[in-house]
């Protein structure tokens, strides 16, 4: 165990998740050895660790959805469920023997700036830590949403988030309300549904559901994976192109309108019952929000225990739930499909401006902004990974080891250089959000008709980058010390 209080790390990085975990390994690649990671759960994994419903996998193939510097040949399916991509996370950091500078049970209370020491000091669960810069990995999507419902305290039965699954309760001959239809609830209700009495799926807006094209991958398969890794090489390369060619759709949205059309056949096919088929067409444009990919969500929507309710749900009264068109129906369980709150992340409540401003406040009318997703005005010697205006239809891991390749670089700059303290330039900052915006307007997050976690309460889009993944990965390729203020 590394003690802490006395000294200053040249590094700290807070989270260790798939951000964290890439920051680590990246850092000890190029022998930057004085950093340590906090943790604030007792095991790495961040996403995975936390999800833990029925059914929960990625959905972007898994070939691609893993590490760069750490290809796994074991995957049981294209698609890797939960458990497994955990157990990827915690044996990528037994291969790079990360573990030591892995603090686990310490969580980040508080980051304050110190003008003249010029480093950072960090309030722990476990005291106190002090260090040159930080990296904040500590994740786009972990706070879960629920909305505030008139009533809801009435409610005498169980209630959980899918993020919070309770997996002590049995939901065997239960009647269950779903809420939601995002990307979480369209993997666990077919998981749940052949066990419960009855299932309420309450919709508010119908997602585009596209089939997935996922596989078991035997042993026989794994192996011969094992023996020609490029056959994974190639795939990776193959869906990385199928998601460049998405994103192209999704900045130039005429594009998209023959997968409209196919998407809307392709609904025809699956669904027989035409008043179930209407309610569960979506009424906006596909790309708009995020793409959901499922063969067995609509099939569990079409069994005898399951009822797609297409309204919101707007009230509770004891153990009746009220849909927004009056409909009634009384349940032992709700089970929150909501998704989560992204657009004011929950480090804000820890991290203090130079000026000694928490984050969240400043955010409090308006979601965050920063340049590249990773450097936030005010904030020096700091870095965000997987921070605003960022996200292209990919792998997250591929952004964020992006993203740490640029911080990997701008450390080294600053060792190499000698200064102390490095804040980003307002003037960069705000140009690049302008450019940002204006260039949103015209992809289908902004214009197709649709209202997603993409938009913040203004409707601002504070999370998509405009431009293709190509282009953003050239941007970090290298930190310019150019839109940097340094102070040595
Ligand atoms: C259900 C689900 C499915 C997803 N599927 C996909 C997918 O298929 N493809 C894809 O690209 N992306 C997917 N994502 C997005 C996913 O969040 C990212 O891919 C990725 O896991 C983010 O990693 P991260 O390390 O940045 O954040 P996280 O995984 O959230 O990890 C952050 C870590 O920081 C720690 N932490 C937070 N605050 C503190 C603190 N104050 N002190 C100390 N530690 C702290 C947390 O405990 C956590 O371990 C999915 C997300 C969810 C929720």
């Amino acid at each position: 165990m590394l003690s802490a209080k006395t000294k200053t790390y040249d590094t700290i990085v807070v989270g260790a998740g798939i951000s964290g975990i890439a920051t680590a390994h990246k850092l000890q690649q190029v022998g930057y050895d004085h950093y340590v990671v906090l943790e604030k759960a007792s095991r790495v994994g961040g996403t995975w660790r936390e999800n833990t419903y029925p059914g929960c996998g990625c959905d972007v193939p898994s070939a691609l959805y893993s590490f760069s510097f750490a290809p796994s040949y074991e995957w049981s399916n294209l698609f890797a469920k939960q458990p497994e991509i955990l157990n990827y996370l915690e044996k990528v950091v037994q291969i790079f023997q990360l573990q030591e500078k892995i603090l686990l049970n310490h969580e980040l209370l508080d980051a304050t700036w110190q003008e003249k020491q010029q480093c950072w000091k960090l309030q722990t669960s476990q005291g106190d830590f002090w260090a040159k810069t930080v990296v904040f990995g500590t994740g786009p999507i972990t706070e879960p949403s629920m909305p505030k419902l008139k009533g809801i305290e009435s409610f005498q039965g169980e209630i959980f988030h899918s993020a919070r699954w309770n997996h002590d309760y049995d939901l065997t001959g239960k009647r269950v309300a779903v809420i939601g239809t995002g990307a979480s609830a369209i993997q666990f209700v077919p998981q749940i549904q052949p066990l419960v009495k009855q299932l309420y799926v309450f919709q508010r807006t119908a997602p585009w559901v596209l089939p997935k094209a996922d596989m078991t991958l035997n042993s026989s398969a794994k192996s011969l994976i094992t023996q020609f890794p490029q056959i994974q090489r190639l795939w990776r390369g193959t869906v990385a192109q199928i998601l460049n060619g998405i994103n192209f759709g999704l900045r130039h949205p005429q594009a998209l309108a023959p997968i409209n059309f196919l998407g809307k056949q392709l609904l025809k096919l699956q669904i027989q019952d035409h008043v179930l088929r209407e309610a569960v067409t979506p009424n906006f444009d596909i790309g708009c929000k995020r793409l959901l990919f499922a063969n067995n969500y609509y099939p569990a929507l079409q069994q005898s225990n399951t009822d797609l309710i297409p309204h919101g749900l707007v009230e509770v009264q004891g153990n009746t739930l009220i849909a927004s068109n009056g409909q009634q129906h009384e349940v032992d369980v709700i089970i929150w499909g909501t998704g989560f709150e992204v657009s004011h992340p929950p480090i804000g409540k820890r991290v203090r401006n130079n000026k000694g401003q928490l984050l969240s406040e400043l955010w409090k009318n308006s979601s965050p902004e920063a340049y590249l997703g990773a450097s936030i005005a005010d904030v020096p010697n700091a870095f965000l990974i997987l921070g605003p205006s960022i996200l292209v239809y990919d792998s997250f891991i591929g952004i964020a080891e992006a993203q740490v390749d640029y911080i990997v670089s701008g450390l080294l700059q600053m060792k190499e250089y000698q200064f102390t303290k490095f804040n980003v330039k307002p003037k960069v900052i705000k140009q690049h959000n302008e450019q940002v915006q204006k260039h949103l307007q015209t992809t289908v997050f902004n214009s197709g008709g649709c209202k997603s976690y993409y938009l913040d309460e203004n409707g601002k889009n504070f999370a998509a980058w405009p431009w293709s993944l190509a282009t953003l990965k050239s941007r970090l390729k290298q930190l310019n010390l150019k839109d940097y203020d340094l102070e040595f």
